[in-house]
């Protein structure tokens, strides 16, 4: 059986400064440190025992510098307990609109890169700032004053009609210089909220809270409120992309579909985004100096409604008509194929429907739309932050 010495005249140091610690680890660590020292299993000769008592000394007062340290730390800066960011997200997330999905939030941001809890990765290197949303939402039912708002009320997607090249690896480097040079532009033109390029990678273009140049004149609704001129109102994401209903080859890469999908989900979380409000530039833009429909056409077919998680939004009857009496003409349907047909006869139902009930023939009817559209434009105007007619992004 071995007996252990302890090192003469050293306990007392040892308990008082374990004592301090109350870090159990931090605590446990201190006295293993010790340990060697103070339970050698042979009594030290009397020059060591000064050596280890110095040395021993030491160690206990460094640790009583730095337990205070630490504490006096802590009282000045707290550590914090979540992601700076995180806890005003949450705030945001406390009602949710019944399709709009779990909670989605942000996981770090590092650099010019944010990822999401969803697998979300979007990279800021190419943001900027514009001025901050604010815009107003006239009530549908026509009863009550519009409402001034700062937050999104939905989404519009664009494709960018911009030079492509052969989606190949070898044409990799024709392929990055393109998208990087036209996210120069965007930058510039403050065009867009997010790009997505045909690798799948999101960029920021303008900051969320801010309005950008994407949707310049146009109209959509939702059962209780109508929007007019979307670039306040709606966020615009863009794929690095040409649609046109004859060509043969796909529109959007599958990485830029699964980006999408993370992205669509995102926003539309964050902001309680309906689906219904995520539409195409084509179903929303309108043309005032001739009161038509589809001044651009960008996704007037084709867009990938399904794959995005999202219902066939281009059923829905299209607001520019039934609200404000916006006309058509062959040539957007033929641009449209058939996807949005059905759209534009069923809101020509809705107004032929409403001039009955109103005693009045369609036409009158219509005219009278039309005159609310131009007190709406001027309503805008004199609130001071309409930014339409802009707009050469498509
Ligand atoms: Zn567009």
């Amino acid at each position: 059986m071995v007996i252990r010495k302890k090192a003469p005249g050293l306990e007392p140091w040892v308990g008082n400064v374990a004592g301090f610690i109350g870090d159990p680890v931090k605590r446990l660590r201190f006295l293993q440190s010790v340990a060697p020292l103070t339970n050698g299993g042979r009594e030290p000769r009397r020059g060591m025992r000064k050596g280890r008592a110095a040395l021993l000394l030491a160690i206990a007062l460094t640790g009583l510098v730095t337990f205070f340290l630490t504490r006096a730390a802590a009282r000045v800066a707290p550590r914090p307990t979540v992601l700076p960011g995180v806890a005003a997200e949450r705030r945001n997330h406390l009602s949710h609109p019944s399709d709009a999905g779990a909670e989605i939030w942000r996981v770090e941001q590092s650099g010019t890169s944010e990822a999401y809890s969803n697998g979300l990765r979007v990279d800021n290197s190419f943001a900027v700032s514009s001025h901050p949303r604010s815009y107003l939402a006239f009530p549908a039912g026509g009863a009550g004053g519009p409402a001034r708002r700062s937050q999104p009320a939905g989404i519009v997607f664009h494709s960018t009609e911009s030079q492509q090249a052969p989606f190949a690896a070898v044409h990799n480097e024709e392929l990055k210089r393109i998208g990087e040079s036209l996210l120069g532009f965007l930058r510039r033109r403050q065009c867009y909220h997010f790009l997505i390029d045909r690798f799948g990678r999101v960029y920021r273009v303008v900051a969320e809270g801010d309005a950008a140049n994407h949707a310049g004149h146009s109209v959509w609704a939702d059962d209780q409120w109508i929007y007019v001129n979307l670039n306040e109102s709606f966020l615009g994401i863009a794929f690095e992309a040409r649609t046109g209903r004859d060509r043969a080859e796909e529109e959007v890469t599958a990485a830029q579909k699964r980006s999408a999908v993370m992205l669509t989900e995102m926003l539309r979380n964050r902001y309680r985004i309906p689906a219904k409000n995520c539409v195409t530039h084509a179903q929303v833009s309108v043309n005032p100096s001739n009161m038509r429909i589809g001044y651009h056409v960008d996704w007037a077919a084709k867009f990938p409604y399904g794959d995005l998680g999202l219902p066939n939004n281009y059923a829905t009857p299209l607001p520019a008509i039934w609200a404000f009496g916006f006309g058509w003409d062959p040539g957007f349907l033929q641009a449209a194929g058939g996807d949005m047909r059905g759209a534009v006869e069923a809101a020509d139902e809705i107004l032929n429907g409403r001039a009955a009930a109103a005693g009045l023939r369609a036409g009158a009817y219509r005219k009278r739309l039309q005159q609310q559209y131009r007190e709406k434009l001027a309503a805008l105007r004199a609130g001071g932050r309409d930014t339409s007619p802009p707009l050469t992004a498509p």
